[in-house]
């Protein structure tokens, strides 16, 4: 047989895959492991959020719809981008995709050409570099500072010639750090002086603790050259809705576009209703799971600090990045062989030594699994 894509040979399968395999061979086996490396919210989604999307399948809006998404949804997201994240925005400007995933590799598809580089910031979100490769791109790594979780003037340095644009994620996935207008500046300074794009992943804007969510093209220029990516998995718990969306210049979304019409064409119609519901909506909903999601972190910090663990600043998003003693890959397997508790190893990340604790999951498990990590160690 002739060989298969050397493109895609050379995607290698996120190294999460080996441990929860095995916790979930560990889970079918009858043990009751206790999972902490899931990335979404245990919450279901919000009832009127699920009547809108029935609503919607009994009128009939079960049929093809704009490839950009339905105008109900497109004005819903750019009014929200325009005054909730200070970004200037028309509906043309949206693109709603098959979760923010799609969105993040359609615009790398719309953006990249062969040999240009892209700096992702690390410790980073697992699909932002398979989505560079599938696209044809090169990723250069820049680790952010392991202390601060902040940018400093040591980013410059990745900068040259082929440089076409840069990820940022804010509040992150995996860290739970948020950017400080700072980082943000440094960023947008740098986009503005070397002509670089921007991609700014905000998925997890809601789940904020304390501190303020910036938008990167909020920033002097940068709605000009910036892919804003965002979505309702997380902030509305509709992971299984697959529903997301970009916002960027005119141009970046015409090409974008083409990428959706071709392959997967649009987001589900009824599926784009729920969204519609979701930002027109009462948003208390959104409120609750943050305060509940503060409860957990505030509890599992200091469960992990009064062990001796060190812990990146916790400010957003639901995870808990922890130090480790030692592989982080050998820790996790003994706090999944030892403790049955499963964790993500930060080498998913590019961030060896540290293990990623997701506490999107009840109280009353959080609480069960510190008594067992404390126990193995
Ligand atoms: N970006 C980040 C940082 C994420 O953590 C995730 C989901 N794990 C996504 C994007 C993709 O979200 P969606 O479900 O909307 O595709």
């Amino acid at each position: 047989m002739r060989p298969l894509s050397e493109k895609i040979a050379g995607v290698v399968e996120s190294a999460t895959i080996a441990i929860s395999n095995k916790a979930k061979k560990m889970q079918r086996e009858g043990i009751d492991v206790i999972s902490m490396s899931i990335g979404e919210p245990d919450f279901d989604t919000p009832r009127h959020i699920k009547e809108a999307c029935i609503d919607a399948i009994n009128r009939g809006e079960t049929h093809y719809a704009p490839s950009n998404g339905i105008p109900e949804l497109t004005s819903a997201i750019s009014e929200k981008i325009t005054n909730e994240n200070h970004v200037p925005c028309t509906p043309q400007q949206v693109i709603v995709t098959c979760g923010a995933k799609d969105a993040i590799y359609e615009a790398m598809e719309a953006v990249l050409n062969p040999g240009d580089e892209i700096i992702i910031l690390t410790p980073a979100w697992v699909s932002y570099e398979p989505c560079v490769q599938i696209a044809g791109g090169n990723v250069v790594k820049h680790a952010i500072n392991p202390k601060t979780f902040q940018l400093d003037d040591s980013l410059l340095e990745r900068v040259n010639a082929k440089t076409k644009m840069i990820v940022v994620n804010s509040p992150s996935n995996p860290t739970g750090a948020v950017f400080d207008t700072k980082s943000m500046k440094l960023v947008a300074d740098l986009c503005t002086d070397y002509d670089i794009y921007a991609m700014s992943d905000e998925i997890y804007e809601k789940m904020i603790y304390g501190k303020e969510h910036i938008s990167l093209a909020s920033i002097g220029d940068m709605a000009h050259r910036t892919i804003t990516i965002n979505g309702f998995s997380k902030a509305y718990a509709m992971t299984g809705w697959r529903l997301g969306y970009a916002v960027a210049p005119l141009e970046i979304i015409r090409e974008m576009s083409k990428v959706q019409q071709h392959s997967v064409s649009q987001a589900t119609t009824f599926a784009m209703w729920g969204g519609v519901a979701a930002l027109k909506g009462d948003q208390t909903c959104v409120e609750e799971m943050r305060k509940e999601f503060d409860r957990r972190r505030r509890y599992i910090i200091s469960e992990l600090n009064l062990m001796g663990y060190e812990t990146a600043p916790a400010d957003g998003a639901f995870y808990a990045f922890v130090r480790v003693a030692g592989d982080d890959m050998e820790v996790a397997t003994r706090w999944l062989e030892k403790g049955h508790v499963a964790a993500t190893p930060g080498s998913a990340f590019y961030a060896p030594g540290w293990i990623r604790l997701s506490y999107a999951t009840s109280m009353e498990k959080l609480k069960e699994a510190m008594i067992r990590i404390r126990m193995v160690g």
